[in-house]
């Protein structure tokens, strides 16, 4: 895999990269993608394979400007009109009616697709050089941490994906919020940066859709697919522990430790005796940035636990619990 830090000198490569259906990794303001001509089916079916993603859970796409929705998706009532003039380029991705120039293979056989404008300036250069809407989930095997640095994708798909262009870390750290609009309420199908509150101010109401918190079994109808699988997982075994009250906190972490137990929290916890313990950070946007990276560094240490602190479930809050209850595989107390 080659790094491009100069995307002007690349221009050509990258066009004709993505004109001949190969994958290309680009930086967003969220997490890295792993991108593919969103028009070619053969494209598209590249990044089920090298992700190993199951093939019922849709990709988003990823458009140079908002101009571009309308010619992949229909815009259908005020309220996603709103959402995209407020918020959009920006971490959002909106599930729209599709259009018949987008493949089944991106939506995964359902009539909607999921629409984003990102607002990393280097995406957005990407974006109108290839001139094709991109099909981009994030950049890591499925189940895995999402990428959000390039030393950590590129062992990851190394031999497998030709190029990646370096952004530097994801300034977010999580994927974008998807947003449906469901008998005229939107819907958070996945909570992220632009947040319940946010979209409230702006339309009213917002609703958040039961599977964010909670394991869905693969029998239930699911607005998000997503949600149905295991997601954001190191290797090492994890407990999500959360309590408003940091000496209940500090109590329960101790009755679980183990003699190679990883303590992934914030400073509040740095004093408990353990076998490695790491500061995720002390604000909810430094958590967030962070997250996904700590928790590979934390597989580099062998531990046999990694036990992490929760947080509260509101603002950004509600993303990061959305994964780390996934990561932990739903091994989650709160007192
Ligand atoms: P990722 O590609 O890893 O960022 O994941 C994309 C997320 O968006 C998954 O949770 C998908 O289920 C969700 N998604 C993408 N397209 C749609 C759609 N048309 N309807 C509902 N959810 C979608
Ligand atoms: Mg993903």
């Amino acid at each position: 895999m080659e790094v491009i830090r100069d995307i002007e000198q690349y221009k050509n490569v990258l066009k004709s990269e993505i004109e001949n259906d190969n994958l290309v990794i680009f930086p967003t303001e969220t997490v890295y993608g792993i991108g593919a001509n969103a028009l070619s089916s053969n494209a598209v079916n590249k990044i089920f394979e090298v992700k190993t993603r199951a093939r019922n859970n849709p990709l988003i796409i990823h458009l140079k400007s908002v101009n571009e929705i309308e010619k992949c998706a229909i815009i259908e009532n005020k309220i996603e009109k709103k959402l995209i003039d407020t918020f959009m380029p920006g971490p959002i991705t909106i599930v729209l009616k599709k259009k018949d120039c987008i493949p089944d293979s991106v939506t995964a056989g359902l009539d909607t697709v999921g629409v984003r404008v990102p607002i990393n300036s280097i995406a957005n250069r990407f974006l109108e050089i290839v001139d094709v809407p991109i099909a981009a989930p994030s950049a890591n095997i499925s189940s895995r941490p999402s990428g959000t640095k390039v030393s950590d994708i590129k062992k990851e798909f190394d031999d497998k994906v030709n190029y990646i262009i370096d952004g530097g870390e994801s300034k977010i750290g999580l994927e974008s919020t998807v947003v449906k609009v469901i008998n005229n309420i939107p819907t958070i199908l996945r909570p992220g940066f632009i947040t319940k509150e946010m979209i409230e101010k702006v339309v009213g109401s917002c609703n958040v859709s039961p599977h964010v918190l909670k394991e869905v079994d693969s029998s239930s109808k699911v607005e998000s697919p997503g949600m149905l699988y295991r997601h954001y997982a190191p290797s090492t075994k994890c407990l999500l522990i959360y309590s408003k009250d940091i000496n209940l906190l500090k109590q329960e972490i101790k009755k679980h430790l183990t003699n190679k137990t990883i303590i992934l929290g914030s400073n509040n916890l740095k004093d408990i005796n353990c076998y490695k313990f790491i500061n995720y950070g002390n604000s909810l946007e430094s958590i967030s940035h962070n997250l996904f990276s700590l928790l590979r560094l934390c597989d580099s240490y062998k531990a046999d636990l990694i036990i992490i602190e929760g947080v509260d479930k509101v603002g950004l809050g509600l993303a990061i619990m959305n994964r780390l209850i996934r990561t932990s595989n739903f091994n989650y107390i709160e007192l």
